[in-house]
């Protein structure tokens, strides 16, 4: 097994080991920068205070930073509690004050002895005639003036920790970093003019100026390319693994396909058969595949799925089709069945709902092969789940899986048949500075086109004050035929609160319209809400009023009116997902986002774009632009990486780098073999990519 070296070990101690730092400090450090050694490293400066400037007193000019000399001449304990403690001090140029609130006499005596001279550095300010120092940040002996007088970075800080012990401790962990081996190429170094790791990390740490603070000063963009490249090298490995692991190729005979297109009610769209093109190439390779399916709401992947499964059905193997919800999954075994049916594959759903009797004989279908396409949630893949032979995994809207998840699922899939090709599918269109970091270079197939006679949806704005006209307008659309999805939000800290608000919208609605409007959300029993989802898919419900349960992945064609209630309090992406349940058959759709005023800033110009385009790409993009990448789709809920160095909307150009120059760094050392290799090899550890290694021969 794979192991840290050695040469790391100092870095990854707590940082209680070092000396100065106790564990209540441990602990306030560990809410700001970690807990560790190297998570202080890491925690780069947020700003700077210039202390060289060392004036004569009568020379310090109020509300500058200034160092001073100052002979101590007098202490003037506080009359009261209300009053400030003084300390008079002075130089041949004059008298300032050194203020203290809350002071400790003994301790002001022991720092400022009456009759020496000391420096003291602060912030100049007058009260009245008085020139004053307030509370000095430093209080030293003339001959340690060399502690002081110089540039002092300042870093982000917590309630109860203060700059100085953290700076104290930032020190003492840099005192600890090794030497390592220079990892990056040397012609690119040089061409950035990038300094040794080690002399990049003092150097970061170490600002001089205010433009050493740039992401883009040579310090701090070295560390974090450094960052980018563990990143891409580490996903680059796992796709060179899964490349290289031979697998039976699977061609299929197109028979279970024919039987399935002859019956379909439409065509394939040119995107649905390139992408579909792909994916079989992919198959009838002897390498695995791992590939990205990205397509925007509506854009018809769930029958390239099915195509792509039948095609393992047929080559004698089985597929799997995981969702990340019990209603999603529910969703793809009706549609999947009725599009199958001619073909007669044997398709089954295993959730997490699935218990005792039943729940065995369904494993024991899975094991034995008599199931061929299994459907469910990620119990599909847990303990006690185990395929005969499963060739094809598919994992559908994977963004919404985290990424331990879906590294759980991948060593699932491979453990149980060792060449188990993955598809991954997503909705959201991923901008491909955020696919990369997330991806690595990943083969990716989109569906750019939707289906044909789709309109756009007809999106409006409109306040909330104008409700009861908006309620009036469905009595219209209900006449007319249409079926309408009425969002509440989830907000409240409490579902309970928000599911009330629900339930209230509800039951309003079936005062006015009677008992044709279902009510679904997360609180429900999962078969009482397939049970209002099935109804309204049939169309016995007119309105379905719901919570963001079906903001992902619902498809009922024949729905056609969308209404967004307090649409500010909602993401641009969501929003997206949203709107993307209706103009999904050739009826003309609405959208109405009801909003709160007054609008805020960022909701308001959400509110436009939505208006705007339906185009999912810009949508993203502008999400970005407009919450920053971090937060884009959630770092946590979309499985992607933190940077801790590397801020990926600034380093864009250095993640393509990263990204070409991992692909190049296996080509000429698949197995991180050479010099560079090893040094390459210590990188990946001090990022923490360990899995990484592992996927190496010889880790
Ligand atoms: P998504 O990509 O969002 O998962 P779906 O696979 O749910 O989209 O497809 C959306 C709708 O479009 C479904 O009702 C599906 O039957 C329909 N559809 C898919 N492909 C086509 C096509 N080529 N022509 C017409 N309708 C299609
Ligand atoms: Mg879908």
């Amino acid at each position: 097994m794979a192991q840290r070296p050695e040469i790391l070990f100092p870095l990854f101690k707590p940082v209680t080991t070092l000396s100065g730092v106790g564990p209540k400090i441990g602990a306030l450090m560990a809410k700001v920068t970690g807990e560790r050694i190297i998570d202080l490293c890491w925690h780069l400066p947020a700003g700077l205070i210039d202390r060289r400037f060392a004036p004569k007193v009568a020379e310090a000019p109020e509300g500058s930073i200034a160092t001073l000399t100052v002979h101590v001449d007098a202490h003037a304990p506080s009359p009261n509690r209300r009053l400030p403690y003084k300390v008079r001090c002075s130089d041949e140029t004059g008298f300032i004050t050194l203020t203290f609130f809350n002071a400790r006499a003994d301790y002001l005596k022991a720092q400022l002895p009456e009759g020496e001279t000391r420096i003291v550095s602060g912030r100049i300010e007058r009260y009245g005639a008085e020139r004053q120092m307030p509370h000095p940040d430093w209080i030293a002996k003339p001959e340690d003036a060399h502690e002081v007088i110089g540039v002092e970075p300042t870093y982000p800080l917590t309630a109860g920790l203060t700059s100085k012990p953290l700076l104290k401790a930032i020190h003492a962990a840099l005192r600890q970093v090794p030497d390592l081996p220079e990892w990056q190429d040397e012609a690119m170094r040089a061409h950035h003019n990038w300094p040794l790791w080690r002399e990049a990390l003092f150097a970061a740490h170490k600002p001089e100026e205010l433009v050493d603070l740039d992401p883009n000063a040579v310090a701090r963009q070295r560390l974090a390319y450094d960052e980018l490249l563990s990143n891409q090298l580490a996903l680059a490995l796992v796709r060179q693994r899964t490349h290289r692991t031979r697998g039976e190729p699977l061609e299929g005979t197109g028979v279970l396909r024919d039987a399935v297109t002859q019956e379909l009610p439409f065509s394939l769209t040119n995107a649905q058969e390139l992408a579909l093109g792909e994916i079989a190439a992919d198959l009838a390779s002897p390498h695995r595949m791992l590939r990205l399916l990205q397509g925007d709401v509506g854009s018809g992947k769930t029958v390239v799925a099915l195509m792509a499964m039948l095609i393992a059905v047929e080559s004698g193997r089985q597929a799997a089709l995981m969702a990340p919800t019990e209603l999603l999954a529910r969703q793809h075994l009706r549609v999947l069945e009725a599009l199958a049916a001619p073909s007669g594959v044997r398709i089954a759903l295993l959730t997490g709902r699935e218990k005792g009797k039943a729940r065995d004989q369904l494993l024991a279908d899975l094991a034995d092969g008599t199931t061929q396409i299994a459907i469910g949630t990620h119990a599909l893949f847990q303990e006690g789940v185990t395929f005969k032979n499963l060739g094809l995994a598919i994992i559908d809207e994977q963004h919404r899986f985290g990424v331990h998840q879906r590294l759980a699922l991948a060593s699932k899939a491979t453990a149980s048949s060792g060449d188990t090709n993955t598809l991954l599918m997503t909705a959201t269109p991923i901008p491909r500075t955020l696919a990369l970091t997330a991806y690595g270079d990943m083969d990716v197939s989109r569906l750019l086109e939707k289906p044909p006679g789709r309109q756009p949806v007809d999106t409006r704005t409109i306040p909330l004050a104008r409700l009861t006209e908006v309620i009036e307008s469905m009595r219209r659309a209900i006449e007319t035929g249409a079926r309408i999805y009425w969002v509440c939000p989830l907000v409240a800290e409490s579902e309970l609160i928000d599911v009330a608000a629900a339930e209230d919208r509800a039951a309003d609605l079936r005062r006015r319209f009677g008992d044709r409007v279902g009510l679904a959300h997360g609180q429900m029993k999962g078969a009482e809400r397939d049970d209002v989802m099935a109804q309204f898919a049939a169309g016995d419900l007119d309105i379905l009023v719901a919570t963001t349960v079906i903001e992902v992945g619902v498809d009922v064609p024949e729905a056609t009116v969308m209404v967004i209630e307090h649409a500010e309090r909602f993401g641009l992406a969501q929003l997206h997902q949203l709107r993307g349940r209706v103009g999904r058959g050739t009826g003309q759709s609405t959208c109405l986002l009801l909003y709160a005023q007054p609008l805020g800033e960022t909701a308001q110009a959400r509110l436009a774009i939505m208006r705007e385009t339906d185009d999912g790409f810009r949508i993203a993009e502008e999400d970005l632009r407009l919450r920053g990448a971090g937060e884009v789709l959630g770092t946590r809920q979309s499985g992607l990486p933190d940077f801790r160095l590397a801020d990926i909307e600034v380093h864009q150009d250095l993640l393509q780098a990263a990204s070409d120059d991992a692909q190049s760094i296996l080509e000429t050392d698949p197995e991180l073999k050479g010099p560079r290799g090893a040094a390459l090899r210590i990188l990946l550890y001090l990022f923490e990519r360990d899995a990484a290694v592992r996927y190496l021969r010889s880790g």
